[in-house]
């Protein structure tokens, strides 16, 4: 008994062992999926339960972290996140953008959009690829997704947390939103209030715009933490804001972003 409770310990943290580029962890990502559903088109629902069956968007957003476990899709693991050198200015950004031919989460974002548009992928395809526009569209939500280069997007920011040693990127990654102790239907729905307004003004500019946006809160972010520092109490109180807010943009662009290709 003793023996079989440790293989499924060991399981569990194998699954949940932040790698060095892991995502958000597993709520974030859900958490996401969850409110992006709320604001999905009919039609577009439908085609996309074609697509997933009876697997939600909330639970379909994991498979591209589960993945990493496997070394056959080794490929997929630039595919999370984009840096940037310190102190890039919107103009710059767009520049590099555009011109940019590398496999990170930006470009394959817009490589998987295109492709999924066409709506000719095999039903094998179909479903990898949407899986992997709904994890990517998250993934760029959480701050240190879209960091600096020179710190791996703040892996190497080592602090603790409420005493045990973590870094920056974790943190953001699962350690605050755990912190809420809430599953992810009950945090989508502590969080999901927005008018027609105010979604209006989260999608606007695009891809380009909201990569700018999360860079500018990651910023703030570098701003207000050193290596060594112990995060308690009020690192929480002073951040829960950010990231709700963040996780609430996710879902509400990710629906933008399916109601686009389905619609
Ligand atoms: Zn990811």
């Amino acid at each position: 008994m003793a023996g079989i409770f440790k293989k499924m310990l060991i399981a569990a943290l194998l699954v949940y062992l932040p790698g060095q580029t892991m995502a958000w962890g597993m709520l974030g990502h859900r958490i996401v999926g969850q409110i992006a559903d709320s604001y999905l088109n009919k039609k577009v629902k439908k085609e996309i339960r074609k697509i997933l069956g009876n697997e939600s968007i909330a639970m379909a957003s994991n498979w591209p972290d589960f993945v990493k476990s496997d070394p056959s899709y080794k490929y997929l693991d630039n595919w999370h996140y984009v840096d940037f050198e310190r102190g890039t200015s919107f103009a710059q950004m767009k520049s590099i953008l555009e011109k940019d031919t590398s496999a990170n989460a930006y470009t394959k974002l817009n490589f998987l959009i295109a492709e999924l548009k066409k709506g000719s992928l095999s039903q094998e395809k179909n479903a990898m690829y949407l899986k992997l526009v709904i994890h990517i569209v998250g993934d760029l939500h959480q701050p240190y997704h879209v960091g600096y280069h020179d710190d791996r997007g703040g892996n190497d920011i080592k602090v603790t947390w409420f005493g045990s040693p973590t870094n920056m990127h974790t943190v953001w990654d699962s350690k605050i939103i755990e912190y809420q102790q809430l599953s992810y239907t009950e945090y989508a729905e502590s969080i999901n209030f927005t008018n027609p307004q105010q979604r209006k003004q989260i999608i606007e500019g695009g891809l380009v715009a909201w990569l700018w946006d999360s860079y500018q809160i990651t910023e703030t972010l570098y701003k207000d933490v050193k290596a060594g520092d112990k995060l308690f109490y009020r690192y929480n109180f002073d951040h829960v804001g950010t990231l709700n807010s963040q996780l609430l943009k996710g879902g509400v662009r990710l629906a933008e972003v399916l109601n686009e290709i389905f619609g």
